[in-house]
């Protein structure tokens, strides 16, 4: 009798990334911004820059080169490096860290940037897994009373009879995959897929006419053993394979804080990796690392990564500044960006304008959809006109206190004015401090 492990799903709480409604660059076919598109909005010109990036990253004529986005703060310079993570693949990482962050009391600059790096780094990995596949033809599952409360029973177990047009088997399960089943309420007649390892069921469809108002989604009986071996992708990174090396085990993954990573781990981890892709089971998947305040870098972090850059397990290197001429950090000389003549050399520039007040409307919206916020017309506009004279930054952040002041219901124009009092925007934060430096002089 086959066992079938039982896992526990961990349990996570929906937090939506700042730029989670970023899919892409929304271009057409010839690489032309639509004004919106992939949650992208604006931005035209430096949209469609960003696409043949895209073009040369994909040709290979972007190796050992970088990107460099100049912009004011708030110019969606973060949401394009985004956009052009995702035109890459949608299992492209995509990292992102601010200049400032290598100072740490902790770890060492290059350290700190060798572990963004290899994070940076995709490793996508085919394997071969057992499947139980067919449709259900009788299940049965086991209750036992419950173990605080005698009035009430709960699964224990199940006993679940597959068949295919050649075969039938009837496997055990424990209670995971019984609360699994009744979850997703599967009865006979459904085609199901559990895999042996982890227990996972997907319902596949059914052998019975069921027809919904826009589906219909009849299968055939599957054919062959029930018991198939089938091949699964997914995609970790070079610093996943660090951590779980480091500790000696794959729950190096799920529990992966303070973790030594050595170099001989390091070397080690790409060894196996290479030895994978020459076996054909693996491929790399170089990811974008995107690097903002990169004026902050110092001489030695720059020389660091243009040396990172040369290596064959580079990420694509974005980087983004809203500085003009300054001091190269470490150094007494000013170069263009405070970012080093040789640095500079490896690098397409795009320059990202200020967002106008219709982009601003239609960013704030997407937003709102995002963050499952419902805003009236008017306060949108209100939002608009404020993110136009403020920042967009700051329009986007007022919707979530609006709601808290909407109770959670509509967000009308007075609960933006409301939030606009209690949380003040950049300017006015500063004129508030000079104003009190001013009493005390
Ligand atoms: P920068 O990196 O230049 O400071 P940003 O991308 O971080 O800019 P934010 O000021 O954080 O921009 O933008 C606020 C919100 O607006 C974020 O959710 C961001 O994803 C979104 N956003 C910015 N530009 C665009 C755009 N062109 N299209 C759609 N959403 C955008």
């Amino acid at each position: 009798m086959p066992v079938i492990e039982e896992v526990t799903a961990p349990r996570s709480f929906e937090r939506i990334g700042s730029h989670s409604h970023i899919r892409g660059l929304g271009l057409d076919e010839n690489g032309k911004a639509r004004f919106m598109g992939d949650g992208m909005v604006g931005q035209v010109k430096a949209r469609e820059a960003a696409g043949i990036a895209v073009e040369l990253i994909k040709r290979g004529k972007l190796a050992g080169k970088g990107i460099l986005l100049v912009g004011p703060t708030g110019s969606g310079k973060t949401a394009i490096a985004m956009g052009i993570a995702r035109e890459l693949g949608e299992d492209v990482p995509f990292v992102q860290i601010a200049g400032s962050e290598i100072y740490s009391a902790e770890v060492k600059k290059t350290e700190f940037l060798k572990e963004a790096l290899r994070r940076a780094i995709g490793v996508r990995i085919s394997e071969e897994r057992k499947v139980y596949e067919g449709e259900i033809r009788e299940i049965k599952i086991n209750r036992t009373k419950h173990p605080f409360n005698p009035y009430v029973e709960i699964p224990e177990s199940v006993i679940i009879t597959l068949r295919t047009k050649d075969d039938e088997k009837t496997i055990r399960a424990g209670r995971e995959i019984a609360y699994q089943l009744l979850e997703m309420g599967v009865e006979e007649g459904d085609v199901i897929q559990i895999d042996a390892e982890t227990g996972r069921i997907s319902k596949i469809g059914t052998t019975k006419e069921e027809e919904g108002l826009f589906f219909k989604r009849k299968v055939n009986l599957p054919s062959g053993p029930v018991l198939k071996i089938k091949e699964f992708t997914y995609t970790v990174t070079l610093h996943d394979l660090d951590v779980a090396n480091a500790r000696g085990n794959i729950f190096g993954l799920l529990f992966s804080t303070g973790a030594e990573i050595s170099d001989e781990i390091r070397q080690r981890v790409d060894e196996t990796v290479k030895k994978w892709i020459e076996e054909g089971k693996a491929s790399l998947v170089p990811g974008v690392l995107f690097i903002d305040e990169v004026h902050m870098l110092d001489i030695e972090a720059f020389s660091f990564l243009a040396r990172a850059m040369e290596s064959e397990l580079a990420p694509i290197l974005i980087l983004a500044t809203n500085r003009g001429r300054t001091k190269i950090r470490g150094t007494d000389l000013e170069a263009p960006h405070g970012i080093p003549i040789d640095m500079l050399d490896r690098l397409l520039i795009i320059n990202t304008e200020p967002y106008r007040k219709e982009e601003i409307r239609e960013i704030v919206k997407i937003r709102a959809k995002e963050e499952k916020i419902e805003v009236s017309e008017d306060a949108i506009e209100y939002l608009a006109e404020l993110g136009e004279k403020t920042s967009l930054r700051y329009a986007v952040q007022l919707l979530a206190p609006a709601s808290v002041l909407a109770r959670g219901g509509r967000v009308e124009r007075e609960n933006i004015e409301k939030a606009k009092e209690y949380f003040a925007d950049l300017r006015r934060s500063m004129e508030f401090v000079e104003k009190l430096e001013g009493m005390l002089q």
